[in-house]
């Protein structure tokens, strides 16, 4: 398989707990290399600039609430597979569906407050990584 780079974020839910050392490990330990990393507290713009693919679903003001609430690290990883790995250790969107030893069984609270974001394909992925990314930000 291709060595890939993906787009993740670790949310405010999981900020604010003081989860970036335990989900980073987590990634790390499947595999994935932090190849671009920062702290931002995101604008209510770039939230719904960010998910505007859901804007119409009768979540997109809570989501857009959650995501402006505290910081969150975005990242860039990379690896083999990296697209489809990250999605694997993520877990399922809503916590209670998630496979044990996932990132969002471990730590999610909710399906509002999942801890993680992951791009589901490499368009996505492309598109997401340029949303926060500069090419020089991004040191494989
Ligand atoms: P993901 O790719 O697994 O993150 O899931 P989606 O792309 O479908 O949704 C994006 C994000 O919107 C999710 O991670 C959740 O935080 C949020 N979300 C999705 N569905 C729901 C829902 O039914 N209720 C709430 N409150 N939030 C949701
Ligand atoms: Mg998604």
């Amino acid at each position: 398989m291709a060595i890939e780079r993906t787009f993740s974020m670790i949310k405010p839910d999981a900020t604010k707990r003081n989860l970036t050392g335990a989900i980073t490990k987590m990634l790390e330990d499947a595999g994935l290399r932090v190849v671009a990393s920062k702290r931002v507290w995101m604008s209510r713009r770039e939230a719904e600039g960010f998910y505007a693919v859901h804007k119409d679903r009768p979540f997109f003001g809570e989501l857009v609430e959650g995501m402006t609430s505290g910081p969150t690290i975005v990242q860039v990883l990379e690896g083999e597979g990296a697209i489809l790995k990250n999605r694997e250790i993520m877990g399922a969107t809503n916590p209670s569906n998630a496979d044990e030893g996932t990132i969002r069984k471990v730590h999610a609270l909710s399906i509002g407050e999942n801890s993680v974001h992951g791009s589901d394909a490499p368009e996505t992925a492309a598109q997401e990584i340029k949303y926060w990314f500069s090419d020089t930000e991004i040191v494989g």
